[in-house]
This record gives structure tokens, sequence and C-alpha cells, in this order.
């Protein structure tokens, strides 16, 4: 296989086609074959695997993925692209469906019924970088049936994935990937095995779904309005916090009550809490508005 990663082959096809890349789509195209072949590995791509992947751009990875997975659906926004997919650079693959589309817009719990019988996928995708979080958080709050989900993103993101209460990257985010799955950073990946360049770091994340949720919480919705409020006001207390949020109607008391049944000071910030800690909350003035 004359691979993409290698940016001779990937100039060529750039240039047959007379493509210009799409800055509002987030096109950076990998260009470095180690980077392929670990996150191949680390997604753990079997024969057995039905695998999405999130924007292929001209196929580099998605040519990694037909030799490696059983079958291999493809979404990709750029109508410029589908030719090259199509007829060129995966036309020697019988296990691959393009779709054209926005991935913000496809079923994709619908998608796994049809082709997977709702059996577990696995996502794999060189993200585009501004609907990272949309994308990640659509795939867990529609209860895709997934595996895991292995990523490249932007470092940052990628480290406020996997950071815990204490660390100055802690927020909604890290919240909410660790309710659904366990994070672990698989690489860190430099600019310059990206054609263009992008102009912040990247690196390679793998989301394992958890099996069994390992927090359980009464109200999924309440618990992550919550962990909102208290992080939209970092600076504030948890109890000003959860106040002052218009995506809350609880009473000053019930607040202040629910905090000390918590059994933490009154004074504590809500970057100061574990997941754990949020659910108990959320269980705690649940109780206390129903009474
Ligand atoms: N997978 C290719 C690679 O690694 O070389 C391309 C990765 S590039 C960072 C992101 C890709 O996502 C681009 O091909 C872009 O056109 C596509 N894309 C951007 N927004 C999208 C969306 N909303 N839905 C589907 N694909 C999208």
């Amino acid at each position: 296989m004359a691979t993409l990663g290698d940016p001779k082959n990937t100039i060529e096809i750039l240039n047959k086609y007379h493509f210009i890349f799409q800055k509002k789509f987030g096109q950076n195209f990998l260009i470095d074959t180690h980077v392929l072949e670990k996150i191949i590995k680390a997604a753990n791509i079997t024969k057995d695997d039905m695998v999405l992947e999130i924007g292929p751009g001209i196929g580099t990875m998605t040519q990694y993925l037909c030799e490696n997975a059983r079958e291999v659906i493809a979404v990709e926004i750029d109508k410029n692209l589908i030719p090259i997919l199509t007829q060129d650079t995966l036309s020697k693959y019988d296990n691959v469906t393009v779709i054209n589309e926005d991935i913000l817009k496809v079923d994709i719990k619908a998608l796994v019924n049809e082709k997977n019988g709702g059996k577990p996928i696995k996502v794999v995708a060189n993200l585009p970088y501004y609907i990272t979080t949309p994308i990640i958080m659509g795939l867990f709050e529609a209860h895709v049936p997934i595996d895991n989900i292995t990523v490249m993103v932007q470092k940052e993101v990628a480290e406020r994935m996997q950071s815990g209460p204490g660390s100055k990257d802690y927020g909604a985010l890290s919240l909410a990937v660790q309710y659904y799955a366990d994070p672990y950073i698989v690489a860190n990946v430099p600019p310059n095995c990206f054609m263009p360049r992008p102009n912040v770091g990247s690196a390679v994340i793998r989301l394992t779904l958890h099996q069994d949720a390992p927090i359980r919480v009464k109200d999924e919705q309440l618990m992550f309005r919550l962990i909102r409020a208290s992080f939209n006001q970092r600076r504030k207390t948890l109890a000003n916090g959860l106040n002052n949020s218009s995506e809350l109607s609880f009473s000053k008391e019930t607040i202040e009550k629910a905090i000390n049944q918590l059994g933490v000071t009154p004074t504590i910030r809500g970057e100061a809490l574990t997941l754990e800690q949020f659910a108990k909350l959320t269980d705690i003035l649940l109780e206390l508005s129903n009474n």
C-alpha cells in the first residue's frame, strides 16, 4: 500500500485533485506513519470490529482501518473530498462506506443499530478541533454502544480530559469524560506530523467506555447542571456558584443544607469536588427538594 502517511503520496493526491484546504473544517492531514500505527494499536482494532471514522480527509487513516477492521464507516463533511476517497484512495476496499455528512447531524445510534446490530463499535479520528467537545459529548450522551474512542485532539484538551481535582486543568470536561469513560493519553504529537501544520500541539487520547458505570446518580442531567454551575464561576464558593446559576432553582437554604450533608466545609469551591461528590450532592439536593 502506498501509504498517504508518506508526505510525498499525500502531496501527489492533493495536486492531482487541486485540493484546497478549508480552515473552517479544521483540516490538518496526518503525514506520519508511526503516529497512524500508534492510533490503530491503541484502539486495539481487530477483524471483528466495526469502526466509525470521523473526518477521513483524503483517507490516510481510513486505509489503515480498512486493512485492520471488519467494516469502516467514514463520515466526511467536505464534499470535495468524497470523489478522492471513493474513486481513488479507498477504491480498492469493499469494507468501507463513505458518508458525506456533518457528523453532528448523523444519528449514530441508529447507524450502529442498522450496521452492527447494536453491538459496540470503535470510534477513531483525527478530530476537527473546532468541534471536539460536541462530538465526544454527543457520542456519550446519546449512549451510542461504543468500546473505545481513540482520537487526536488538541494537547490541552487531552490534558483536561484526564485531570482530577486540584489541577488547573480540572473542569466540566474532565468530569463529563470520566463519568462515561476511562481516559488514557497514548502519545503527544507535534505540529510537524500534519499538513498543514496546526499552530497547537496535539495528543492521541483513548477513552475506554465504562461497561458498568462506576458512579451512580439519580439524575444525570441535574448532576451536569451542578458541575457547569460550579465551574462557570471557578473562583466563587460552591454555594455561590449554585446560587447564581440560571440553570438551577434551589433555594439558598437548600443548597447550604445539601453542602452540609455532603460533609464538606461550607466555603469549599466546586473545583475541589470529586465526581463521586458531585453525584452525592445531586442525590442529596433531589431528596431535599422532594421533601
Ligand atoms: N483523518 C484525516 C487525517 O488524519 O489526515 C483528516 C483529519 S482533519 C484534522 C479533520 C477532518 O474532519 C477533515 O477532513 C474535515 O473536512 C473533517 N470534518 C470537519 N468538520 C466535520 C464535520 N462536522 N463532520 C464530519 N467531518 C468533518
